[in-house]
């Protein structure tokens, strides 16, 4: 659990946030008089617009659907955070450092980043992010790595949409970007892109195609990283950043960006297995589809697709697919994981089976 944030530094964020320029972010606004400003409400369908801002009061309310609130209310409810993640990341654009109450002996921000360090680290994963894509479309040394994507179907431009990238195989260069960047040791370290070796600081990732693993607001904060090189020493398939200060590997689900809105609005998510699964999807028009980074589906998992799908207590049943196949050990897993959370028959999950049969429905 994270701790508190220090009320009046709450106060601070709503005071300094300007809600008409995070509306903006989304919603298209003209005056409407008096103060207020109108659009297209985000929450609901709607043709013609009674959704309006006061940035004078700093609230919004929509006449259409009855939605309305202060700055943060209108983040947590349009992008799906918890309360600390809006202030959080109104604070971070603000430039403001939050203070957390010490209760239980458990202060901090998401599991004990301290506060201002997430920012870094967020950061740190940004300077990385553009490196390793930046690598990819240029470097030669990059051609297994576009190969093995052009042959899954993606191109440049779906490489740069989910900012896939390319780790140099030379073993130093990340670290040696993110130093000129002003990130300490430490920092690298603790973000999980570097190592600290007998010989000095190495990349966690090398020579290998790597995906940056986004949180539901769009921050990367993990990396993982699929091997292509037939000298790669490392055997495994497949490595993901341990976990870190903002990276938690058991609730972290990629693809979760971009499709916590389709979800939202579908009411629906599809599991499927890996990266490029996500990519296909994505590309094939099933926008609400995740995957979990180098673990088996979990209880953790289901608790962020609860709060995106709205899963309450006299809601129609929102629905879970998953499109593994063969693995009857994690669908078992999956199905008790959500049946437990759920605490009965409000969400249905489907387990699709291989092409033939028909989905299971429990
Ligand atoms: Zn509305």
């Amino acid at each position: 659990m994270a701790g508190l944030i220090k009320a009046e530094d709450v106060q601070t964020v709503k005071e300094r946030a300007n809600i008409e320029d995070v509306v903006r972010e989304q919603v298209t606004l003209r005056q409407a008089g008096m103060g207020s400003l109108k659009g297209l409400c985000p929450f609901h369908d709607e043709k013609s617009p009674s959704f309006t801002v006061r940035p004078a009061l700093g609230v919004y309310h929509c006449f259409g659907c009855g939605e309305g609130g202060d700055v943060i209310a209108y983040l947590m409810g349009v992008d799906h955070l918890t309360f600390s993640e809006a202030v959080e990341r109104l604070a971070g654009q603000l430039g403001i450092t939050l203070r957390y109450e010490e209760s239980n002996g458990r202060g901090g921000p998401r599991d004990g980043a301290a506060p201002g360090k997430r920012t870094r680290l967020v950061e740190a994963h940004r300077v990385a992010a553009d490196y390793y894509h930046a690598a990819l479309v240029d470097s030669g040394e990059a051609r297994a790595g576009r190969a093995f994507l052009l042959a899954k179907g993606f191109d440049r431009s779906v490489a740069a949409t989910f900012g896939v990238g390319y780790a140099p195989g030379g073993g130093t260069s990340l670290a040696a970007e993110l130093q000129s960047k002003g990130f300490s040791t430490e920092e690298m370290v603790t973000a999980g892109l570097v190592g600290r070796g007998q010989r000095g600081l190495y990349d966690r990732f090398r020579g290998r195609v790597v995906w940056p693993i986004r949180d539901i607001t769009g921050d990367t904060i993990g990396f993982g990283a699929r091997r292509i090189h037939d000298d790669d020493r490392i055997e495994a398939k497949y490595l993901n950043t341990s976990d870190t200060p903002i990276y938690k590997k058991t609730s972290v689900l990629y693809g979760i960006d971009l499709a916590k809105k389709p979800m939202s609005q579908q009411r629906t998510a599809v599991v499927v297995e890996g990266y490029t699964d996500v990519m296909a999807a994505h590309l094939a028009g099933v926008e609400t589809a995740v995957a979990t980074c180098g673990t088996a589906f979990g209880t953790d998992h289901i608790k962020v697709l609860r709060r995106i799908l709205r899963d309450e207590p006299g809601s129609d049943p929102a629905k879970v697919i998953f499109t593994f196949d063969g693995d009857a050990a994690g669908q078992k897993a999956a199905m008790k994981a959500l049946t437990k959370t759920s605490g009965g028959p409000r969400s249905r999950l489907w387990l699709l089976p291989p092409p033939g049969k028909t989905p299971m429905n429990c």
